[in-house]
């Protein structure tokens, strides 16, 4: 254990895999104390149990974040057990389903819309009261979908909830500079998570019309994906003192693969 986040409190949702899990293990290894939040309480439990057996100090919560009662008793959990919240981690998102426009159900695009963009809202403005008392760091978890890349054609609904919490994160970031609130988004290209394993795109594709999606060229690693841990650094580094003056920026981490 580790001291760059001592005495902190932060929540990471969608801590139970990939970027939100490594995120949660690496804040708790710098002496943080972590809410790990996730649909599955199987996945919450895991990344808690790991936490404790490192040494470190977890709160299990299971909540939706695209529903408002939810994020609300989250952040009654947090200051009933720690007393106060300084890092958010707003990275919980799906991939939704990835279709042509005019195979796309509304119900589909809006599904979507209420986890990645309607979640990340509720994230965050419920967690306000707490980050205002002694202020603290907003991180979330966009992508280069929606900032860099357009090519993943079918991708629509989820590009456009990676664009808008750019957006978001600098609106945010103006609105909460008196509370010392910094609020920062990284935008990561291809990771190696499970997220596709839970999308819907496949069986839509197979059943319609291809949809195309990047080869995977990462000038960096020759094609190969950039892992959770990488993304878990930077993370740590936008919510530590360290980085005490950067606010409202985007931070591409991709391995050069939007510039291609
Ligand atoms: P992942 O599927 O491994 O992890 C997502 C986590 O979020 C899981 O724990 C899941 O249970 C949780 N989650 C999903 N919906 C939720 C909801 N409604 N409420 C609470 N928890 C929920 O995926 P990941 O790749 O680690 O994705 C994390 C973030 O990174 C997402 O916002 C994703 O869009 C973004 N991202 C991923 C990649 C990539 O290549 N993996 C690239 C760019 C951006």
């Amino acid at each position: 254990q580790r001291n760059e986040l001592k005495d902190k409190v932060a929540l990471v949702t969608g801590a139970g895999s990939g970027i939100g899990k490594a995120a949660a293990l690496l804040m708790a290894r710098e002496g943080a104390k972590v809410a790990v939040l996730s649909r599955s309480s199987d996945e919450v439990d895991q990344t808690a149990n790991e936490i404790r057996q490192a040494g470190g100090e977890a709160l299990c919560v299971t909540a939706d974040i695209s529903k408002v009662e939810d994020m609300q008793r989250v952040y009654a959990d947090i200051e009933q057990q720690f007393g106060r919240l300084d890092i958010v981690f707003a990275n919980a998102g799906i991939n939704g389903v990835w279709a042509p426009l005019d195979e796309l159900e509304p119900d589909e695009w809006q599904k979507t819309i209420d986890v990645n963009l309607n979640g990340t809202f509720y994230t965050v403005k419920y967690a306000l009261p707490l980050l205002k008392k002694q202020g603290g760091s907003i991180i979330i978890t966009a992508s280069v979908n929606g900032t860099r890349i357009f090519s993943n054609t079918g991708a629509t609904a989820y590009s456009c909830t990676k664009a808008a919490q750019v957006a978001f994160t600098q609106m945010a970031a103006l609105e909460l500079a008196k509370h010392r609130i910094r609020v920062n988004v990284v935008c990561p290209g291809a990771i190696d998570t499970n997220i596709d394993d839970s999308t819907e795109k496949r069986a839509i594709d197979q059943a319609k019309e291809p949809v195309e999606f990047p080869e995977g060229k990462i000038p960096l690693t020759d094609g190969k994906s950039g892992t959770s841990k990488q993304v878990a650094d930077l993370v740590l580094f936008l919510a530590s003192d360290r980085a005490s003056h950067i606010t409202g920026t985007p931070i591409w981490i991709d391995g050069a693969e939007s510039l291609l």
